[in-house]
């Protein structure tokens, strides 16, 4: 038997769970525990702190590096998953190319500054605020990683009725122009878009926000 838990900010719903916690009752048990934070990688040392014996991070997200994964923990079972590399299906397999990317990533990872790279993600979300300025039935707010990178993303909360669109049309009306945006929409239904500025250039930001105030301006 093994414990499986998933870090992720779409997942989270009310009080936190206490990772620690979660770790701690299911080793009372015997169980092992893996970690799947594969969005998690500024946090790495926060998840193996929980005590968990594997945490799982994707190589292709905020690291960005290659598609590979990293596998941490303990010796014996990071080695059990070193075992696949004999396995079979080369698909299965992270390339020569993507392991030299990853470490790659991890270099630069590590010499890279936390603070000025935060407070870089902190001066995208005040930029797009203030190229979106006020936008009519919109409420625009920066939310913190509910899972605890460092790092907020834009909250557009809809009034339908004011804003004379549907959140729902909405993100149609972004995904269908040119460029197609794409907003995160697993709050859609509460009328809520998510935006995640981190790998966004400014030319970037200023486009999304002259987008969406022509697009609100076309609905009213
Ligand atoms: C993104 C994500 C995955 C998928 O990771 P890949 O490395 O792309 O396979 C799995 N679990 C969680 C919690 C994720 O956020």
């Amino acid at each position: 038997m093994t414990c499986l838990l998933l870090v992720s900010s779409r997942l989270v719903r009310g009080a936190p769970v206490d990772l620690a916690q979660a770790v701690g009752l299911a080793h009372r048990r015997g169980i092992p525990v893996v970690i799947d934070g594969a969005a998690q990688d500024m946090r790495l040392d926060a998840l193996l702190a929980t005590g968990a014996d594997l945490v799982l991070a994707s190589a292709h997200k905020y690291l960005a590096a290659p598609t590979a994964g990293l596998v941490l923990g303990r010796r014996a079972l990071v080695s059990a998953v070193r075992a696949q590399e004999k396995g079979v299906g080369r698909a299965m397999k992270a390339t020569k190319e993507a392991i030299v990317g990853v470490l790659k990533a991890l270099e630069e990872r590590a010499a890279a500054d936390p603070v000025a790279w935060q407070r870089q993600q902190d001066d995208k979300v005040t930029a797009f605020a203030r190229q979106a300025g006020e936008l009519p039935g919109v409420r625009l707010r920066p939310v913190p990683d509910p899972a605890g990178m460092p790092f907020s993303r834009v909250a557009l909360d809809v009034d339908a009725a004011a804003a004379g669109i549907e959140a729902v049309e909405l993100v149609q009306r972004l995904k269908s122009g040119t460029p197609s945006i794409r907003v995160m929409e697993h709050e859609v239904r509460a009328g809520r878009l998510l935006l995640e500025l981190v790998p966004l250039e400014a030319a970037e930001i200023a486009l999304i926000a002259e987008r969406l105030r022509t697009v609100l301006s076309g609905a009213g």
